[in-house]
Formats: structure tokens, sequence, C-alpha cells
């Protein structure tokens, strides 16, 4: 078995080129390309170099949890929302999530719907939408079986 370094396989699968893990770690360029060949990726084409989307990233700072929900090993605001930066702006994981669930852009203020504090599984986020929805079947709900009792 062919060992690989942990610091070295861990900046090959985050999306880094050859010369720059090279660069950062001070090793040859051979490393992080065998490396790849090790972990069955394909050698990057030079220069060129996939740019992460926020929805890599997103995935990037993930950490599952019991029954769906997902917590969050990135950064926090001074508000406490779990973000990230891409492109140059914050992106708070929220609304990255709820893009990943929904396929479109959320509208209005972007919450967990789930009643889990920080939850950023995409499944649970809510916008004013779907939370819009949520309670015109409430109320369908109520007019068929009557009132929560
Ligand atoms: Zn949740």
């Amino acid at each position: 078995m062919t060992y690989i370094r942990g610091d070295v396989r861990e900046l090959v699968l985050a999306g880094h080129t050859n010369a720059e893990i090279a660069r950062r770690l001070g090793v040859d360029r051979s490393t992080p390309a065998r490396a790849r060949t090790v972990l069955g990726l394909p050698q990057p084409r030079p220069g060129k170099r996939a740019a992460a989307t926020a929805e890599d990233l997103f995935w990037r700072r993930v950490r599952p949890l019991d029954g769906g929900h997902m917590g969050w090993t990135g950064y926090h605001t001074t508000g406490d929302v779990p973000a990230l930066r891409h492109g140059g702006r914050i992106h708070t994981a929220y609304r990255i999530g709820f893009r990943i669930a929904h396929g479109r852009a959320p509208e209005g203020h972007v919450r967990p719907g789930c009643g889990r504090d920080g939850c950023v599984a995409p499944a649970c986020q809510t916008d004013r939408v779907t939370r819009a929805e949520a309670r015109k079947l409430d109320r369908l709900y109520a007019q068929i079986f009557g009132p929560p009792s």
C-alpha cells in the first residue's frame, strides 16, 4: 500500500492543484500527483482549476446528525449564523442549503423549520414561500379534520 500524507490527501480532496499543494506544503509536485493516482482521482489539466462552488464548500462543512439533521463545522457570523465566504461574499448556510433542496433561490428570510437550533440540513430549510404553503396546508387540514386538539 502506498502511503499518502494526510495533509496532501486533504488538499487534493479539497480541489487544490498539484502546484498549489506543492507550494503550500513544500513538497514536490509529484507528491500530490501520486496521491491522486492512489485515490483514483483524475490529474488536473495544468493551468485549469475547477472553482469550488458555494455548494461544494457547504458540503465540506456539514456534520450529519441523527434524524437527517446537520450541524455546521464552519464559520459563524457574529450573530451566530452558520455561514461561509464564497466569491468575496458571505453566504448563510441556511440559504445555500435551501437552494440545494429546492433548486431555486429562497425568498425572504431562511431558517430551519425542524425546530433544531442551527440545523443546516437542506431538507430542513424554509423560506417565506414554503412557510406560507405549510400554513395553507395546516388551515386545509383544520377545515377537514377540525382544529388540532
Ligand atoms: Zn433539521
